[in-house]
């Protein structure tokens, strides 16, 4: 791991496919919560909408996002992953998935866990890129923060 290439994370299939074709970009039908994160210095962004089925069921998400393609296949990703969980389930998904972004060592990664996140998590070694494979979590926090 320690050879990989920034490129390698560019041609990530995961990757490639989720910024070509981002998820849940249409609106949600009800919007519950809400959050936005921007990066001025690259102009990465990425706004959330959330409907909840139930008290604290994340029950649909919609992602807007502008930027570099680690961004926006963050945000697609995490729309994906995060839509069924519950607020409890969502957050604590975003604190595992933020601390393995921090983490210096790969074995302790959870991959099991963070399922399809995993393809996002070889950015760590690129310290300028962690913002921008970050930024959606930020606007989620922002979301189940209201
Ligand atoms: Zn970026």
């Amino acid at each position: 791991m320690d050879q990989t290439n920034i490129d390698d994370i560019y041609r990530d299939r995961v990757i490639l496919d989720h910024c070509r074709n981002p998820r849940n970009t249409l609106p949600v039908e009800r919007c519950d919560l809400s959050g936005d994160a921007v990066n001025p210095f690259c102009g990465d962004e990425v706004h959330f909408q959330i409907s909840l089925s139930s008290k604290d069921l994340i029950e649909n998400v919609s992602f807007a996002g502008d930027g570099c393609a680690i961004n926006m296949a963050s945000g697609s990703l995490l729309s994906e992953a995060v839509k069924g969980l519950t607020i409890g389930e969502a957050s604590e998904l975003s604190i595992k998935f933020v601390e393995s972004m921090r983490k210096s060592d790969d074995l302790s990664v959870d991959h099991e866990f963070i399922g399809e996140l995993s393809a996002l998590i070889s950015v760590k070694h690129f310290p300028v890129r962690i913002k921008c494979a970050l930024l959606a979590w930020s606007a989620l926090e922002d979301a189940l923060s209201t």
